[in-house]
C-alpha cells in the first residue's frame, strides 16, 4: 500500500461525530441529544450520564488516558486542565476508568490566573467550563498520549463570560433570531434556523528550528525585533504559488492528515507572497466550529513543524519590511435547508432579499466600523495593519464595480435597471444575473469584501481567535435586521417598504463603500473627509467596545453586559503593555549580551587590522579606518538608544490603570524600541557576517 492514505476513512477518525453517535448512542439518547444540539436545549443530567459513558468508552478505543474541558480564555490561545478517567483505587487496588455526565458537561479548572479584567474580583473567584455540545468533542495525540478534549465554554460563577466561546454562542443566538424574522418576511416558513458559516484562511511562517534556537526575538515574542533587509526580498513575487519545497510539502501532508483525523477540513494550501510564507484553508463550517477548527489548526501547524526541525510562526509580523501574515475571515449567513443569505437569488423575490440583506450589512459595518477594527486589533497586527500590504486600518466594503453600480441605480432611481455587463437587471421584475462571481475583483488591498456570496474580513491577526470579529458581525448583522424587521412587519404595503429602506440604507451608508486602492495614501486623506474612523493601533481601537453604542448593541441582544465589556477592555490593555513590555525587554538583552559585544569584537578585529597592516609599512588602511569609525559611531548610537529604552521601561506606569500602561508603552516604548533598532540593522550591513551573533533574514527565510 506504500503511502496510500484513505482520506475517507482517516476524515473525523478521532471525532465523536454525529455517526458515532448515532452507532454508539441508544437511539433515544441520541435523539434527545441531537434535539439539544439543534434547538439549543438544556441537557438533562440522565442523558449527559449515557453520553459520557459511551464518550468515555470510545475515547479509551481511540488510546485516551486523560479527559479535559478545552477552552479558550482572553489569552488568544486554548487552555485545558488534565484530568485521568481513573477512580480512587479499590480494596484490591484496582481502578476502573470512569467519566460522568456531570464531568461531561461542567468542569471547575482551578483558572483563576487567567486574565479576567477585574470580573472575578468582582463577582465570585471561581470559573466554570460548560460543555458546548454544538461543536463535537475529539481524542488529540501527543507526547502526552491520549486526551479526550471536550469543547467547552468557561464562565464565572454568576455567569460572566471569560472566555472567547461564550459571547460567540450568543451572538449565533441573535443573529439566528433576528435572520429569521427577516426571511420570513419574504415568505419562507421552512428554514428553522440561520447559522453563520465562517472559513478562515490561515497564513504561517515556517523557518529552520536551529535557526530559531538562535533567535532570543522569536523566542520571546514570536517575532524578530532586529534584522536587516537581505538582498532579496518578496520583491520577485517568485514565491507566491510557487511551487513547494520538498521538506515544507512533507510538512504540509502531515499537517492535512492531523487536520483530518479532527475532522479540520484543511482544503487549500499554497505559498504565500513572502518567502518561507504559507497559507492553509479548512472549508467553512458553523462559526463556533470554526473557530474551535482554527484553534486546532494552528495548533497542529505549530506541532508538525517541530517534528520536522522546523517552527512555524503565527505572529502578524514576525519579519520586518516583509508581508505579514493574517487570517481571512469567510463569513456567510446560512439556514439550516442550505439557503445563503448572500447568494443573490434566482428568483425576483429572492434578489431583493439579496439586496436587502446587502445593504444591512452596509449599515452595519459603516455604524460599527471602530468596533470591527477593534475585534481585530491584537499587538502583533499594529505591525500588518496599515503597513503597505495588508489591509489598511481603516474599515471600508469592497463590492465590486458592478453591485456597486445597482446600488448607485437604486440610490438615483430607487429601481436597478440595468447591470455594467449590459444583462437586463431590474430588481422587482427580473433576476440579479449570476455576474457577481464572474465579476469578483480580487481586490486584496480591502478590510471587508464582498466576494460572491460571502463578505471576506482580512483584519484579523494571524495568531488571533476568529471568535471575536465574528461576535461582532454577527451582533452588528442582529442589529441592523431587527431595526429592518421591526420597520418592515409594520409597514401597510411591503414591496413599497422595502424598496424604500434597501435605498435608504444605501444612500445613508454609502460612505463606507470603496472600491479603490486601500494602500494609496490617499485613501486615508478621504475616509477622513468620509468621516470614517482612523484607528491605526491597537491601544485607539479598544476604547470602541466601551462607548454608549456599544454597550448598547450588546446589552441588547445579550452577548456582552457593560461589565464584560469593561473588563474585556481591560485585558486588551494588559495583554498589550504586557507584550510590548516583553519586547522591550528582549530588545535590551540581546543588544547587551549578544549585539554590543559583537560589534565591540568587530571594532577590534578593525583596529588591530589597522594597527597590524600600518606596522608593515607606510600603506592604505582608510577602508579599516573608514569603516572602524562608521561602526564604532552606530555603536554609540545604539548604546545611547538602548539606555533610553531601558530608562523609558523602568517609567512603564504601574498598577491601576490599564490603558495609561498601554498608551505609555504605545506612545513612549515602541519608538524607544525603532530608535534602538535602527542603528543595530545596520550595524548588522556593515559587520562580518561570521560575527554577527544571530542568523540574519535571508538565513532565516531563503533556507527553509
Ligand atoms: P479565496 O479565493 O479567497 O481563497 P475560496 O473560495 O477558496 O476563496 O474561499 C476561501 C474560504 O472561504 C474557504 O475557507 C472557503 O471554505 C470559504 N467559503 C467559501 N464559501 C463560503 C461561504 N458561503 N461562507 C463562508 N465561507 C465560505
Ligand atoms: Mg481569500
Amino acid at each position: 500500500m506504500g503511502d496510500y492514505i484513505n482520506v475517507v476513512e482517516m476524515f473525523g477518525c478521532d471525532v465523536f461525530s454525529d455517526s458515532v453517535m448515532m452507532e454508539r448512542l441508544p437511539k433515544k439518547v441520541y435523539k434527545e441529544l441531537k434535539k439539544t444540539i439543534e434547538e439549543g436545549k438544556e441537557l438533562t443530567m440522565e442523558i449527559a450520564d449515557v453520553v459520557a459513558h459511551e464518550m468515555k468508552e470510545w475515547a479509551i478505543e481511540k488510546g485516551a488516558t486523560h479527559y479535559s474541558h478545552w477552552f479558550q480564555p482572553l489569552t488568544g490561545v486554548t487552555a485545558e486542565k488534565h484530568d485521568a478517567f481513573i477512580t480512587a483505587p479499590m480494596d484490591d487496588g484496582r481502578v476502573l476508568m470512569s467519566f460522568s455526565g456531570k464531568e461531561l458537561i461542567k468542569g471547575e479548572p482551578d483558572a483563576s490566573s487567567f486574565p479576567s479584567g477585574g470580573l472575578r474580583a468582582t463577582f465570585e473567584a471561581r470559573g466554570y467550563t460548560t460543555w458546548d455540545c454544538t461543536s463535537p468533542a475529539f481524542v488529540r495525540h501527543d507526547a502526552a498520549g491520549g486526551t479526550l478534549c471536550i469543547p467547552t465554554a468557561f464562565c464565572s460563577y454568576t455567569g460572566e463570560a471569560l472566555d472567547q466561546k461564550t459571547p460567540l454562542l450568543r451572538s449565533m443566538q441573535a443573529v439566528n433570531t433576528q435572520a429569521l424574522r427577516l426571511i420570513r418576511l419574504f415568505g419562507n416558513t421552512t428554514s428553522k434556523k440561520v447559522t453563520p458559516s465562517v472559513g478562515a484562511e490561515q497564513e504561517y511562517f515556517l523557518i529552520d528550528k536551529e535557526k530559531w534556537l538562535q533567535r532570543k526575538d522569536l523566542i520571546y515574542t514570536g517575532r524578530t525585533l532586529f534584522g536587516a533587509m537581505p538582498p532579496k526580498g518578496q520583491e520577485m513575487d517568485d514565491h507566491y504559488l510557487g511551487t513547494i519545497r520538498q521538506r515544507v510539502s512533507a510538512y504540509m501532508k502531515e499537517v492535512n492528515e492531523e487536520c483530518w483525523k479532527l475532522g479540520v477540513s484543511a482544503k487549500t494550501q499554497h505559498n504565500e507572497v513572502a518567502p518561507a510564507q504559507h497559507e492553509l484553508a479548512p472549508i467553512y463550517a458553523p462559526v463556533n466550529i470554526a473557530a474551535d477548527h482554527n484553534q486546532i489548526m494552528m495548533r497542529i501547524l505549530k506541532k508538525v513543524a517541530s517534528r520536522h526541525g522546523m517552527r512555524c510562526l503565527l505572529h502578524e509580523k514576525p519579519f520586518a519590511g516583509l508581508n505579514g501574515s493574517g487570517k481571512h475571515n469567510n463569513w456567510s449567513l446560512t439556514t439550516d435547508d442550505g439557503i445563503n443569505l448572500l447568494e443573490p437569488g434566482q428568483t425576483p423575490h429572492e434578489n431583493i432579499q439579496f439586496l436587502l440583506v446587502l445593504t444591512c450589512i452596509l449599515k452595519a459595518v459603516d455604524e460599527h466600523a471602530d468596533l470591527l477594527r477593534e475585534s481585530a486589533a491584537d499587538v502583533g497586527n499594529d505591525h500588518r495593519l496599515g503597513g503597505n500590504e495588508a489591509p489598511p486600518a481603516v474599515i471600508s466594503v469592497f463590492l465590486g464595480e458592478q453591485l456597486e453600480d445597482v446600488l448607485e441605480q437604486l440610490i438615483s432611481t430607487g429601481m436597478a435597471t440595468h447591470s455594467k455587463k449590459e444583462v437586463v437587471l431590474e430588481t422587482g421584475v427580473k433576476t440579479l444575473p449570476d455576474f457577481m462571481k464572474d465579476a469578483t475583483d480580487r481586490n486584496r488591498t480591502s478590510p471587508f469584501a464582498f466576494t460572491g456570496n460571502k463578505f471576506e474580513f482580512r483584519m484579523v491577526g494571524s495568531r488571533d481567535s476568529i471568535s471575536s470579529c465574528n461576535v461582532t458581525l454577527n451582533t452588528i448583522a442582529a442589529e441592523v435586521f431587527k431595526e429592518a424587521c421591526d420597520r418592515l412587519e409594520a409597514a401597510p404595503d411591503f414591496d413599497l417598504a422595502v424598496h424604500d429602506l434597501i435605498k435608504e440604507y444605501a444612500t445613508e451608508h454609502q460612505r463606507i463603500v470603496f472600491n479603490g486602492n486601500g494602500y494609496d495614501p490617499e485613501w486615508e486623506k478621504e475616509a477622513k473627509r468620509r468621516g470614517l474612523p482612523i484607528l491605526p493601533s491597537m491601544v485607539d481601537a479598544i476604547p470602541a467596545l466601551t462607548t454608549d453604542k456599544a454597550v448598547k448593541l450588546f446589552e441588547t441582544f445579550g452577548v456582552f453586559t457593560k461589565a464584560e465589556l469593561e473588563s474585556r477592555a481591560e485585558i486588551q490593555y494588559e495583554i498589550y503593555a504586557k507584550a510590548i513590555n516583553i519586547e522591550a525587554k528582549t530588545m535590551i538583552d540581546m543588544a547587551t549580551k549578544q549585539i554590543i559585544p559583537a560589534v565591540i569584537r568587530y571594532t577590534t578585529v578593525l583596529a588591530d587590522s589597522i594597527n597590524a597592516v600600518k606596522a608593515v609599512g607606510p600603506m592604505d588602511v582608510s577602508v579599516q579606518t573608514d569603516l572602524l569609525s562608521k561602526a564604532s559611531e552606530l555603536l554609540k548610537a545604539a548604546n545611547s538608544a538602548m539606555s533610553s529604552l531601558k530608562e523609558l521601561v523602568k517609567q512603564i506606569p504601574g498598577f491601576p490603570e490599564g490603558r495609561e500602561r498601554a498608551v505609555f508603552c504605545r506612545e513612549e516604548i515602541v519608538p524607544a524600541m525603532e530608535a534602538l533598532r535602527r542603528p543595530v540593522d545596520e550595524l548588522e550591513m556593515i559587520v562580518d557576517k561570521e560575527m554577527w551573533p544571530m542568523p540574519s533574514y535571508g538565513d532565516m527565510i531563503f533556507e527553509v
